[in-house]
């Protein structure tokens, strides 16, 4: 069930990618023995700004080490404003359990924050008083077939969500249960969570609460955890490389005669 991913390591290694890339590594918590780290840059005249997160799940390894990848091939566009959030929750990888080691599922904990992880992240936030284009959340299924995603904006735009799902079909298999995690799934897409609704919604994850006050567009990526660990990596970095060069050019089908 562990990854075999240690904290410390994996922590090390991302600040150093992030130092060669020339991103600023800046401590906005802290979580038992290790610190809780965001990646930021300050372009001048932002093309986009952008929330990315991963591993506030102890278990689901792929989304950090696919950040990291991207990190250390030096794939964040200077251009973009960034907060990258490497590892929510350092202490379930330590432990290789979803929960934190004070056993709090932290994506249930955004509504209430009763976790240091979550008011840390929330205080951090609620200082930087960003608005972000969007903020892309990387988690992993140990019950799915395959990929999936949720979608969240205040408009509805029919192709982006597809066309990150068809990018990462050729490394992954698509689950397309006509339900999924008990929301409704049509070929991989599930938009759940209608605005209206967030009222009545007790446990809001990471998402929703960045969606009801720092971003326009949310997405959260699924891979499943019964494939290889590379491929679910791959999986995730093709999503957001898709995600990001749509949100850049997102007509771009348009401007080419194709
Ligand atoms: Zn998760």
């Amino acid at each position: 069930m562990s990854a075999d991913l240690a904290p410390h390591d994996f922590l090390r290694r991302f600040v150093s990618a992030a130092d060669a890339a020339g991103f600023r590594v800046v401590q906005y918590g802290q979580a038992d023995e290790f610190p809780l780290l965001v990646a930021e840059n300050s372009p001048a005249s932002p093309r986009l700004g952008i929330h990315l997160s991963a591993g506030i799940h102890g278990d689901e390894p792929a989304g950090s080490l696919a950040l990291l990848t991207l990190m250390q091939q030096g794939w964040f566009d200077a251009g973009i404003a960034w907060h990258i959030f490497p590892l929510l929750n350092p202490t379930g990888m330590d432990s290789g359990t979803r929960e934190n080691r004070a056993g709090l599922d932290l994506n249930r904990d955004y509504r209430h924050a009763a976790a240091e992880e979550t008011r840390a992240h929330q205080n951090w936030l609620a200082h930087t008083r960003r608005r972000y284009d969007a903020a892309l959340a990387l988690h992993e299924d140990w019950e799915s077939r395959g990929f999936y995603l949720y979608e969240v904006r205040e408009s509805a735009e029919p192709d982006l969500g597809y066309a990150i799902l068809q990018a990462v079909e050729p490394f992954l298999p698509i689950d397309r249960s006509p339900e999924i995690d008990g929301f409704p799934a049509r070929d991989g897409l599930l938009r759940p969570h209608a605005d209206a609704s967030l009222a009545t919604v007790e446990q809001w994850p990471e998402q929703l609460f960045l969606r009801q006050s720092h971003t326009a567009l949310s997405l959260t990526f699924e891979t499943p955890s019964a494939f290889p660990l590379p491929r679910r990596v791959l999986g995730h970095i093709v999503a957001v490389k898709t995600a990001v060069n749509r949100l850049l050019a997102p007509h771009i089908e348009d401007t080419f005669d194709i």
